[in-house]
């Protein structure tokens, strides 16, 4: 399986993708997570990236796609992989087909996750990780106890530092502007799928793999 997931910043792509990855034992890979792991261990592209992922814009072209070239060129991507946040633009999507047209592994599909704006701002407001789990909660629609198990065994819920409202915005702009062409762009290519992201996260999930 060779899949993007496509979708606005809270439309669940990290959330499903982890638990696709588990079942289809495929690597997710999430050009944030390795941009968010490169500022921690502030390396040059970490130090590039930083001040960019503070504003919600996106980091150049170039620098992306050498990132992800090196990532797809790893010997785990044989079996598959599932991409989340690549592409974003269509420069991205366009040298993306190249690069797997050259190491012959063709994208099978590319499921748009559908989520109304009003649901989007609550999932990115309210997100927070527990410290000391690494979970993924929400202030709205967690329940009470899971909110509170992390507190009480000495956790805090952490808040992604672009997840403040004037950055949530900026990236739900810069979604609508450069991301969202993608959808006819592969609607063109009759590579689109897409499902409905609202609703709980096993449903959604159900609604990820009749698809798939
Ligand atoms: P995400 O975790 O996917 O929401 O990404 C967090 C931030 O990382 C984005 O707001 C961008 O600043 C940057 N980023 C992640 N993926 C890309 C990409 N494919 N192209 C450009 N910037 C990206």
């Amino acid at each position: 399986m060779r899949i993007v997931l496509l979708g606005a910043p809270g439309s669940g792509k990290g959330t499903q993708a982890q638990r696709l990855m588990k079942e289809k034992n495929i690597p997710h890979i999430s050009t944030g997570d390795m941009l968010r792991s490169a500022v921690k261990s502030a390396t040059a592209l970490g130090i590039e990236a930083k001040k960019i992922m503070e504003s919600g814009k996106l980091v150049s072209d170039d620098l992306m796609i050498g990132l992800i070239e090196e990532r797809l060129l790893e010997k785990d991507t044989e079996c598959g992989f599932i991409l989340d946040g690549f592409p974003r633009t269509t420069k991205q999507a366009k040298d993306l087909q190249v690069l797997l047209e050259t190491i012959d592994k063709p994208l099978d599909s590319a499921v748009l996750m559908n989520v109304n704006l009003e649901i989007l701002m609550k999932r990115l407001v309210g997100r927070r990780t527990c410290s000391i789990t690494g979970k993924l909660l929400n202030i709205y629609f967690s329940s009470e106890k899971e909110l509170e198990d992390c507190i009480n065994a000495g956790g805090e819920l952490l808040r992604r530092k672009d997840d403040n409202e004037e950055t949530i915005r900026n990236r739900l702009q810069v979604y609508q502007d450069q991301t969202e062409p993608l959808v006819s762009y592969y609607q063109a290519k009759k590579q689109l799928k897409k499902i409905n992201a609202e609703g709980a996260m096993d449903e959604v999930y159900q609604r990820l793999t009749d698809i798939l």
